[in-house]
């Protein structure tokens, strides 16, 4: 096989054209043509991601539990993915302090630039507010509450609650096992078909990465460029430093703490997990979407990392929506950067509570794009620093957040391969990704 017939490849070339005709058409002022007649391929990819996400998470999970003989492992097994996505997401956080502190990109700011991007943006902070500010009202124990749903097809009928599609999950399969095998076998063998038919369709999907990738690339781009390029230009030249300072701490993230978890529990090679897992990773990437990217993740880990089905069909969804470790260290640069760029000086304790917030404000966010701006606000309220700050970083957020979504998407994979490794549930790698 020619290496550009390789699907990772096609979603690369895709991407690139779509970057390139992002560009051409705010150049040439076609946007407008952009926005009809391109963006609608990436959402009805997007959609169809999407589409299949709930009842493959129902199908794997129900196989997954209903064929473990002994409980026991199913609550180790959650023991120590919430441990290690526990862990993971602190380090990221302190990764971030780390190099915001030391790169300092707040104070490079112009004092103009800070005026001008206040006076621009801060129209588009109240919803942010308002979703934000209902968040911080509810009990601790709400997430808990919430993860018990009062109805099966209400469950199943947002993808934001797949925590509770995954709680459905697991007592149906806890329900299979506590029958007799001849009156449950009917369930299991249907679910299992299901799973393999949606399996399939995974596949089928990702056929059509590619152009679904261009039409999404392109559509980012006009979004931020708009009709004037030059000025997103300056945008982001004005943000660079914030900007490189959220993508390095996000490369150290990577290099440092997925590697010492791979040393720590598997023999797995730091780069041929990334390799066999590309085409999730440039998902994620495109889609700035963890939960719309999870059937891929699935299907990749799975296939191609030799995670065991009983172990990804747990550790997956829960991950795409608990465990985002690049949101939480880019909330961590970014609270930083603006009390900087504020002028504000922050204490080693409000740093801290930078570390505890940032935590939750990750659990909190959706797998959705723009999810960690919204939480962001938890931060910044915890630590004092204006919400109207957000202004500054708004302009720029929708590039950091596909960079920051396809993190979370190798967390989650990494993690599963981890969890898998320790209880002896990891099989061979496979680099074929067609
Ligand atoms: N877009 C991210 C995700 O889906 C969440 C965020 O906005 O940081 O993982």
């Amino acid at each position: 096989m020619k290496w550009y017939q390789k699907l990772h490849w096609k979603i690369i070339i895709g991407l690139i054209l779509g970057l390139l005709w992002g560009l051409f058409s705010s150049v040439v002022g076609w946007n407008q043509f952009t926005v009809d007649y391109v963006r609608p391929f990436g959402t009805i990819f997007v959609d169809l991601l999407k589409l299949i996400a709930v009842p493959l998470v129902l199908a794997s999970l129900v196989v997954g539990v209903s064929s473990l003989n002994d409980m026991t492992k199913l609550s180790r097994m959650g023991g120590k993915t919430i441990g290690i996505y526990m862990i993971t997401t602190v380090l990221a956080i302190t990764i971030g302090l780390s190099v915001v502190n030391i790169m300092e990109p707040g104070k490079t700011l112009p004092e103009e630039t800070r005026t001008s991007l206040m006076e621009s943006y801060s129209e588009n902070l109240e919803d942010r507010d308002e979703a934000a500010q209902e968040l911080t009202e509810r009990s601790p124990l709400q997430f808990f509450v919430d993860i018990v749903p009062q109805n099966v097809v209400e469950a199943a009928s947002d993808n934001s609650n797949m925590l509770q599609v995954v709680f459905i999950a697991i007592i149906l399969g806890i329900g299979i096992i506590n029958i007799p095998l001849q009156k449950g076998e009917v369930l299991i063998n249907f679910f299992d078909s299901l799973n393999e038919v949606i399996i399939k369709i995974v596949d089928l999907i990702m056929k059509t990465a590619p152009y679904g990738v261009f039409a999404l690339m392109g559509a980012v781009i006009v979004d931020l460029a708009g009709d004037d390029l030059s000025q997103a230009l300056v945008l982001l030249q004005a943000l660079g430093w914030y900007c490189l300072a959220v993508l390095f701490g996000l490369f150290l993230h990577v290099s440092i703490v997925y590697f010492s978890l791979f040393k720590i529990f598997s023999k797995m090679r730091l780069r041929d997990f990334l390799k066999a897992i590309q085409p999730a990773i440039l998902l994620g990437f495109s889609t700035s979407s963890s939960a719309a990217t999870l059937p891929v993740t699935m299907e990749r880990v799975e296939k191609n990392l030799g995670v065991d089905e009983e172990v990804s069909s747990f550790v997956l969804p829960v991950g795409a929506t608990i465990n985002m470790d690049g949101t939480s260290l880019y909330q961590a640069v970014a609270a930083v950067f603006i009390a900087q760029a504020l002028g504000m000086d922050l204490t080693l304790l409000q740093q801290l509570t930078i570390v505890l917030t940032a935590t939750l404000a990750s659990i909190g966010a959706a797998g959705v794009p723009g999810a960690g701006i919204i939480m962001l606000v938890i931060v910044l309220q915890a630590v004092q620093v204006p919400v109207e700050g957000i202004a500054l970083i708004l302009g720029v957020d929708r590039i950091l957040d596909m960079a920051r979504t396809a993190v979370n998407v190798t967390g989650d994979a990494a993690v599963s391969v981890a969890v898998a490794s320790s209880e002896g549930m990891l099989g061979d790698l496979h680099f074929d990704d067609e």
